[in-house]
């Protein structure tokens, strides 16, 4: 393709971006198919000859879009969303244009040190102490996993990387009950077991007991095993629980234990005085992650992983050959020191655009809008005789079920899993569910940039009109 035949096309492809966004809410906004409905139409080998670009682009738009789910919809209440702001979409279109890959200072000097700005303009958002640092990793499960290699590396004065773990007996972990799962992945990745990952129990907010806390890693220490990390979670995936980070954080001091904040989608609260009680006691954390590609108008993908001790970070990660070396040595950061991956995608360039489009004021006011919507729509839940929340639910997520009288806990299951089926087929409103102490959960999520309150109203209604159908004989 020439540089002509790109112009062409990239104009053409931005009036349908910008008609797609325009027109989102004609898109079911889950993709309303079967296993192999797309791949039918994909040819088994692939081309021998190229193809011209129209030809490609109807075929995206033929194939490939009714098997997309519209994450941008206004009717997305599912997992959590993630948020694709105009700035930041444009800002990946000159982040793919540049194409560069930002490893290190030299590879891409700019990207660098945008990235250490934007991270800590980010640590002043979210009212994290000074010192602590960090980069962009692509997700919240990469940032884990390497807050856990160095809490591992550090207990062991960063030699098992050389020697392999087999001689320092039995790591554990502990985490909530509640924890995500990209938690018992890194365990198992990083080598420590998730036999060795102790959930451990929660009070009646579903938030980690300190003292269950303390006393595993006692029993722990009596059986011989070496405690090397806690994962506390700050808005945990189901529904929105808070660990109490301080009382944590000093049981890990006393015990010399890494403490890893989760804060993947309830971090970007930060942002508002109002939620900063939230960190209290976040200084004794070694590391935190939150994604500013679930709530911080950001595209996927952004992770903003922060760290306290920047050297046990690099000398965790640290591996130089001569190919890599560059001239400006440790006078700079260099990113590619700073986790798993080598290569780097330039990330902070769309949080340099969203951070300055939107300011502060801006994203406040995003936020608190999806929480105030949130807790409007939770009371009318609370307040209507056939339903029930399950949780509490301070931000912008609550969990809920149906619950007619004379209904089974079974029954109850059965019927609150047919209710979600039957709104996510409707194609104008996308939940998914979790489990409470056992009972079938629907989770309802605020957090498109595209929701207004009219959204919210239709999708309560046909939330009553479809429960109600169910039980009418
Ligand atoms: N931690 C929590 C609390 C989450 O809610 C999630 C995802 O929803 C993750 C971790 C994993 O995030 P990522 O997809 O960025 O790895």
């Amino acid at each position: 393709m020439d540089n002509s035949e790109f112009r062409r096309q990239a104009h053409k492809f931005v009036d349908w971006m910008a008609d797609y966004l325009d027109n989102i809410e004609d898109y079911p906004v889950k993709a309303q198919v079967k296993p192999g409905d797309i791949a039918a139409f994909l040819p088994d080998s692939p081309p021998t000859s190229g193809e011209d670009m129209d030809t490609i682009f109807r075929d995206f738009q033929d194939i490939i879009l009714p098997g997309m789910t519209h994450w941008q919809h206004p009717g997305f209440m599912a997992y959590f969303p993630a948020n694709a702001s105009p700035p930041s979409v444009l800002a990946e279109m000159l982040t793919s244009t540049l194409a560069a890959q930002c490893m290190s200072w030299q590879t891409s000097p700019a990207a660098t040190e945008l990235e250490e700005r934007m991270m800590d303009w980010l640590r002043q958002l979210t009212g994290l102490p000074e010192g602590f640092v960090g980069c962009i990793q692509d997700t919240a499960s990469t940032a884990t996993l390497a807050a856990l290699l160095c809490a591992r590396e550090r207990l062991h004065k960063f030699s098992t990387n050389h020697s392999g773990l087999s001689i320092t007996g039995t790591h554990t972990t502990y985490a909530s009950a509640e924890v995500h799962s990209s938690v018992d992945k890194a365990v198992r990745i990083a080598g420590l077991g998730s036999d060795n990952l102790r959930k451990i129990p929660v009070d009646a907010n579903f938030a980690m007991i300190p003292e269950d806390l303390e006393h595993a890693i006692e029993s722990d220490l009596i059986a011989g095993c070496v405690p090397t990390c806690v994962v506390a979670t700050l808005g945990s995936t189901s529904l929105s629980a808070i660990d109490p980070i301080r009382k944590i954080g000093e049981i890990c001091q006393k015990y010399n234990i890494w403490l890893h904040v989760d804060a993947a989608w309830a971090g970007s609260a930060l942002i508002l005085p109002e939620f900063r009680w939230m960190i209290d006691g976040v200084e004794l954390a070694d590391s935190l992650v939150f994604n500013p590609h679930k709530w911080l108008l950001t595209q996927f993908d952004c992770s903003a992983f922060f760290v306290r001790d920047k050297a046990a970070l690099i000398q965790t990660f640290e591996i130089l050959p001569e190919y890599l070396k560059t001239r400006e040595g440790d006078r700079v950061n260099n990113y590619r020191d700073w986790g798993v991956q080598l290569g780097r995608r330039f990330r902070a360039l769309k949080l340099w655009f969203v951070l300055r489009s939107y300011g502060l004021e801006g994203l406040q006011t995003h936020l608190r809008k999806h929480i105030g919507f949130c807790q409007n729509l939770a009371q009318k839940v609370e307040e209507h005789k056939d339903f029930e929340l399950l949780a509490p639910h301070p931000l912008a997520l609550f969990c809920f079920r149906f619950k007619p009288a004379g209904q089974t806990e079974a029954d109850l299951d059965a019927l609150n899993e047919t209710l979600l089926e039957k709104l996510n087929d409707s194609g104008r409103l996308y939940l998914t569910q979790t489990r409470i102490q056992g009972q079938y959960a629907l989770r309802f999520v605020s957090g498109s940039p595209y929701t207004e309150q009219h959204h919210i109203d239709e999708a309560w209604a046909l939330i009553q009109n479809m429960a109600q159908s169910l039980t009418k004989k």
